[in-house]
């Protein structure tokens, strides 16, 4: 117990570290552009171009701050603690933990709901269903638009355990809903964890994973627009002018042009690498596994190898994320849709399953 508060204690303290080297860097990068190179930007007629650079600059500066803010702050999501109590008043026990006495194990999972008789929820009436399902053992339903037949949520995990028994996890004690994983850096787990990311000192799951997209997008967009700008002042002056005329050898606007290269190049690969992950509805993690286990309508188990059951085409993978909303795709507000314990599936899929 003395060494895990230690370890824990350990964490947080060396965890803060990437997010101070993020701060200095970011305030460097804005010092050495704005002070050093900015005020030797000059430009024929540069008022407008100047002007132009100005607002540009303060804009994405703030968009990415704002998204990064969001993303270290913002918990990502951890599943509900569900006291499982079936009809019974027995607990519903998972294979593999000790039965204390009063406790039975029970057939697990319990018998599958026809999903048309699945109630409808919206955004707005998640929570109470929530609370009443949860009470049951089961996760909330959570629907995209309730007049879509091919986007209706599991009412109940989709994905089971290798043996066919629901997803547990012994270290939190607690259920694991659809596509959460147990994170142990922070030893909890995490509701559609993407991943760790020591940059934020937090990890990316459901409920800030918008964020981190803006956040790494905004900083590329960034990275880009100081060595673009940069290189125009190059190109325009040349190189030998630029070194000894204007700026002289100036190390932080050298450095500047180095570093937001490196930085933009290496975010490039990041944010395309993200955006097909999210066009095809995978986590980072999910993208490695591979195949998932699913249980079907008819309580079998398949293994869906090649086949992602939350695939709901592109643009629909889109706004599972960004939300319906487009004015606020853009924009590090909460939007992303579903309560993360429940995800809609591909209903093609999912049949396509039934018939192997
Ligand atoms: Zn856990
Ligand atoms: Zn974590």
């Amino acid at each position: 117990m003395m060494f895990g508060c230690t370890r824990r204690k350990c964490i947080r303290t060396v965890g803060v570290l990437p997010v101070v080297f993020v701060v200095c860097l970011v305030a460097w990068s804005y010092y050495a552009y704005m002070f050093r190179f900015y005020p030797k930007l000059v430009y024929p007629n540069s008022l407008v171009q100047s002007g132009l650079y100005f607002v540009l600059l303060h804009f994405l500066l703030v968009m990415f701050v704002w998204s990064y803010y969001r993303v270290v702050s913002t918990s990502p999501g951890h599943p509900i603690k569900i006291v499982a109590v079936p009809p019974s008043s027995t607990r519903l026990v998972p294979r593999g933990i000790e039965l204390n006495e009063g406790v039975r194990r029970a057939d697990y999972p319990p018998p599958l709901i026809p999903i048309s008789h699945v109630a409808d929820s919206n955004m707005g009436s998640g929570d109470s269903l929530l609370e009443e399902e949860s009470d049951r053992g089961y996760t909330a339903v959570s629907l995209h638009r309730e007049d879509d037949e091919d986007l209706r949520a599991s009412a109940r995990p989709l994905e089971t355990k290798r043996d066919g028994g629901r997803r547990f996890c012994t270290k939190c004690n607690n259920w694991k809903p659809d596509r959460t994983h147990h994170c142990s850096v922070c030893e909890k787990c995490v509701l559609k964890l993407d991943h760790h990311c020591p940059w934020v000192n937090n990890c990316v799951g459901f409920a800030n994973y918008k964020y981190f997209y803006l956040f790494v997008t905004y900083t590329m967009l960034y990275c880009l627009f100081i060595f673009f700008t940069m290189m125009g002042t190059i190109l325009w002056y040349g190189g030998d002018d630029l070194m000894k005329g204007l700026y002289g050898i100036d190390f932080h606007t050298i450095m500047l042009f180095i570093v937001s290269g490196i930085f933009a190049l290496c975010l490039l690969v990041f944010v395309a690498v993200h955006a097909g992950l999210i066009s095809s509805n995978k986590t980072t993690i999910e993208s490695m596994e591979g195949a998932r286990r699913v249980r079907l309508e008819d309580n079998s188990v398949r293994l869906a190898r090649h086949v992602n059951i939350y695939d709901l085409g592109a643009k629909e993978n889109f706004l599972q994320i960004f939300g319906a909303n487009w004015r606020l795709w853009f924009v590090p507000l909460p939007t992303s849709l579903g309560d993360g314990h429940s995800f809609p599936y591909n209903r093609e899929t999912y049949r396509s399953l039934l018939e192997v």
